[in-house]
């Protein structure tokens, strides 16, 4: 078994790598870390738009834990998330402050639902704007 210390669960939108790369990269789990890369980041695992897009993200979850057992799981969301504006759930456009509250709404019913499956799973979760600003939410 390849152990990592962290998996990490991402968006796809590339206007935020540069500054994901580089919180991710200061992290001391840096140098082992799974990724998972989803448009929406935290979304599918909480209200995916359809029953499917959950399951299939889920399973990157479990695989990651099954495989490489993560010390800590880490959701990194961003500002203006077209994942979340697919249906208005959380709509683009927003200001960083209301974004951020936002996504805490979300990202803590996410919780509930990772400890309710994973009761000794650590987990962390961010946000980052579009200044590269990355802020820990649900502390
Ligand atoms: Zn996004």
């Amino acid at each position: 078994m390849h152990k990592a210390k962290a998996c990490v669960v991402g968006c796809i939108d590339f206007r935020f790598r540069e500054a994901t790369d580089n919180f991710l990269n200061s992290q001391p789990w840096a140098d082992s870390y799974d990724l998972i890369s989803v448009a929406g980041s935290s979304r599918d695992f909480i209200k995916p738009m359809q029953d499917s897009h959950g399951d299939y993200a889920w399973l990157q979850l479990e695989l990651s834990i099954k495989l490489h057992e993560p010390d800590l799981v880490v959701f990194v969301d961003h500002q203006d998330c077209g994942g979340y504006a697919q249906d208005g759930t959380i709509p683009g456009g927003l200001g960083v402050d209301e974004d951020r509250t936002k996504h805490s709404e979300m990202l803590e019913q996410l919780k509930l639902k990772l400890l309710e499956k994973y009761p000794k799973l650590l987990c962390r979760f961010y946000h980052i704007d579009f200044d590269g600003g990355v802020k820990e939410l649900l502390v």
